[in-house]
């Protein structure tokens, strides 16, 4: 089945919007194309710039992949696969109700900050006064480290809502990510409005069967800007992550990187540790180095 290689000159170049198993729907110029990669290869993912060649009027086959910017991966099952390629940010949706999970919002960070990615935290449901200022007074702990916070109410102030996205999603790549009940598909639907009616042409052209839902979509809104939706899923893939990788993952960490006693400290338990002082003195946040701690146990426990 596979297709004869053919000269460079006939290689197109497209965006790939979506992914399902191997199956990948490709944007170029204003024709949406199924594609598929050679052998069992599935190491494309959605963002990814390709070439590709075509084998009939909407077909075609991924011949390579255009060099990446960034590059995020997913959780699965102590493996790391690939979510998104050429992101520049990451909004985090989280909400005043239902509660969110700091363990979550913390994996994410340290997820777009090893990929060069900038992370963005969206307060969404501000319209429940009550649980306001408990929440803005968690999410300080995010702020205080230089994280943009935007607090927006998808339901209740759609107009104004829209208004604050737009700018800040213009000529980038954006992918959204939060806990369900958060409000994401609200603020997607916000945006994109016809959201609805892409999804179901895109499960039409990969012909997922049963018009699953579930597999991650770019929605380009001009040339420079797109957005990123992928539903269902739960946690970044950290399991490629070297501990050097790690430690500067963790923004606060970086001031006291270099100082500690050991040169290959690895800020566990080790004495003379700048990062476990700075943890001592209340300049680290524990809940942050516990994370590091557990992230270097799990990338110890999963050499793949
Ligand atoms: P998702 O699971 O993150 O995609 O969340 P949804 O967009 O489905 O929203 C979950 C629930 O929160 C729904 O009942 C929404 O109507 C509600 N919701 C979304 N945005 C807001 C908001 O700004 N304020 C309030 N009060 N509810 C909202
Ligand atoms: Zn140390």
């Amino acid at each position: 089945h596979a297709a004869p290689r053919q000269a460079a000159g006939a290689l197109e170049a497209g965006l790939v919007i979506a992914a399902h198993g191997r199956h990948y729907l490709v944007q170029a110029g204003e024709q949406k194309l199924q594609c598929v990669t050679r052998g069992k290869k599935s190491d494309v993912a959605v963002g990814d710039r390709i070439r590709f060649a075509r084998t009939s009027p909407n077909q075609g086959v991924v011949e390579s992949i255009d060099e990446r910017k960034t590059l995020l991966y997913r959780s699965d099952q102590y493996k790391s696969k690939l979510l998104a390629a050429n992101v520049t940010q990451l909004f985090i949706v989280v909400a005043t109700e239902p509660s969110f999970s700091d363990d979550l919002v913390s994996r994410s960070l340290v997820a777009a900050e090893s990929a060069g990615v900038a992370p963005h935290l969206i307060l969404n449901k501000t319209d429940i006064e009550e649980a306001l200022p408990k929440t803005r007074e968690r999410l300080q702990v995010y702020s205080r480290l230089g994280y943009p916070v935007h607090e927006v109410s998808a339901k209740a102030q759609p107009e104004e809502t829209r208004a604050a996205f737009m700018p800040l999603l213009q000529n980038q790549s954006t992918i959204l990510i939060g806990q369900s009940g958060m409000g994401k598909s609200s603020l997607i639907n916000l945006i994109i409005p016809d959201a609805d009616i892409a999804v179901r042409e895109i499960s039409a052209a990969l012909d997922t069967g049963k018009h699953t839902t579930t597999f991650t979509r770019l929605y380009r809104m001009d040339e420079e800007t797109s957005i990123i939706d992928s539903p269902g899923f739960q946690e970044f893939g950290l399991y490629q992550l070297s501990e050097g990788m790690l430690e500067r993952a963790f923004r606060d960490f970086m001031p006291y990187l270099g100082k500690c006693r050991f040169y290959n400290c690895h800020h566990l338990n080790e004495p003379g540790c700048a990062v476990l002082e700075a943890v001592q003195s209340g300049e680290i946040a524990p809940m942050r180095h516990q994370l590091y701690a557990q992230l270097v146990h799990e990338s110890s426990q999963t050499l793949y």
